[in-house]
């Protein structure tokens, strides 16, 4: 058996059963990744040797802790005590962060071992995974396609086996695109259900940190370890969390109303998205759903309001990348050419092109007309939500209008980029849970995925309807 093929929770059996050992997973796992590193580039930095010998201790281990066997990539914007962490930008190469991010030490303690950082977009600004210091990542089931973005890498290293499972962050589709060009699952929390301390600020007001996995049971099951509330993120929710394998077992779905929002079938869909996705949703009302259109009439207004405040976030988010604090300095004639120079040197064009936006919004002429009209805007698209999910317990749309596009396509053309997140940014506008489901192919052979979106901290739904439907297309098969 190769072992680098198995789940999480397969891998979690076998060493609970003493069949295999954590190191033969993790060397499994390693050959795979020299093997396919070269083509593919999903890590900036691999951190084999202390995944080694933290195998080897917990193989020497009498008790287990609860996932041993559980090898995780860790997207490169989560802080790692002792372990470089880039935001794939030349101006934190080299910085080693002191301390853990929440998540990572929840992990930890659960027995799970990291075996890299992964290749992002720089400061998860982008769609593609072209955006890194590092070069891009390449689609293991294309490689002159892109993976999606900004975890590219960890939906790329899923889906090559070149782990077993990854965390990504995702501030407007970011988890989830990625996930669907990569034929994986892909899911993004409810904002404030996973602490962000220790993750890398892109938009506060919208980064949440989520699973990318091979199917939906290992999504559940690390939701599990890295949800709950946090002191040390004022923004994390103070709500219990929920066995979300258990409500996996559910898996009638006679008494579940879904709507379909006509809006995200419109023009400048492919086709073949269109077609695949409701094909599932007619897969899903055989089995006993009741699926209706509804109305989501703000949006049209979702992509400018979303790059409005998020470049406005990420304007003043960025401003601590001065060449004093962390990371890169070029120095200078004095303080402020040396900002200057290390700013220049250190950010990327994506990354400029929007401090530039975000500074221009927020400025004093341009505030209400601009800042304030978007925040406006944020309230109307999640009061569309808020009034589906009066009649309906999710909403199934396309997570992006097309299957994965080939590197260099929309690069030099930033709008056309913009447009690649048309499905995705509504979710964090308003704060949602949603989850990507594989739900099939092109006729070229790329994965096209369907998103389910649930109320604010209802993962529960979330996740059991997402297993059924895995399940229905299993049969299907
Ligand atoms: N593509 C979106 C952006 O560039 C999403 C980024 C993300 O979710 N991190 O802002």
């Amino acid at each position: 058996m190769k072992l680098y093929t198995l789940t999480c929770h397969e891998a979690i059996e076998l060493i609970k059963k003493a069949e295999i050992k954590v190191e033969e997973l993790v060397l499994s796992c390693l050959t795979k990744i020299e093997e396919e590193e070269p083509k593919i580039n999903a890590y900036i930095t691999k951190t084999f040797d202390s995944a080694l010998d933290e195998a080897k201790r917990i193989d020497g281990l009498s008790e287990k802790p609860p996932l041993a066997g559980m090898l995780i990539s860790i997207k490169d914007n989560i802080c790692t005590k002792g372990i470089q962490t880039t935001c794939g930008s030349k101006i934190l190469t080299g910085f080693i962060p002191p301390y853990d991010a929440t998540v990572i030490s929840k992990l930890k303690a659960s027995g799970a071992i990291i075996i890299g950082k992964t290749n992002m977009d720089e400061f998860a600004m982008g769609s593609s995974t072209e955006n890194s210091f590092f070069g891009p990542t390449r689609n293991p089931w294309n490689l002159e396609h892109v993976p999606g973005g900004t975890s590219g890498g960890s939906a790329a290293a899923v889906a090559a086996n070149e782990t077993i499972v990854a965390l990504g962050s995702d501030t407007g589709g970011s988890i989830r695109q990625p996930a669907s060009f990569c034929g994986v699952v892909g899911l993004k929390p409810t904002y404030g259900r996973v602490s962000r301390f220790g993750l890398i600020a892109h938009a506060s007001s919208f980064d949440q940190i989520g699973p990318i996995t091979k199917d939906v049971t290992d999504a559940a099951l690390l939701m599990k370890v890295i949800s709950g509330y946090d002191p040390a993120d004022s923004t994390s929710a103070e709500i219990g969390v929920p066995d979300y394998i258990s409500c996996l077992l559910e898996e009638e779905l006679k008494d579940i109303k879904i709507g379909i929002p006509v809006e995200y079938f419109a023009e400048g869909i492919d086709p073949e998205v269109k077609s695949s996705v409701l094909q599932a949703i007619s897969l899903i009302s055989e089995n006993g759903a009741t699926c209706e259109n509804v109305s989501m009439p703000h949006t049209e207004y979702a992509i400018s309001c979303y790059y409005i405040l998020v470049s406005s976030e990420a304007s003043s988010n960025l401003a601590r990348y001065d060449g004093v604090q962390y990371g890169l300095r070029i120095d200078g004639e004095n303080l402020i050419d040396m900002y200057r120079r290390t700013r220049t040197e250190g950010f990327g064009d994506e990354v400029k092109r929007r401090i530039m936006l975000g500074t221009y919004s927020l400025s004093a002429g341009y505030y209400d007309a601009y800042y304030l009209k978007a925040q406006k805007v944020r309230r109307l698209i999640k009061q569309d939500f808020d009034k589906a999910f009066e009649k309906y317990d999710a909403l199934i749309t396309p997570v992006s209008p097309s299957p994965a596009f080939k590197i260099g396509d929309k690069i030099s053309d930033p709008l056309q980029m913009y447009l690649a997140d048309i499905y995705t940014v509504t979710i964090n506008l308003a704060g949602l849970p949603a989850i990507n489901v594989p739900c099939g192919f092109s006729k070229d052979g790329l994965p096209i995925g369907l998103q389910i979106i649930c109320k604010p901290f209802d993962e529960q739904t979330l996740l059991k309807v997402a297993f059924a439907l895995e399940k229905y297309l299993e049969d299907r098969r």
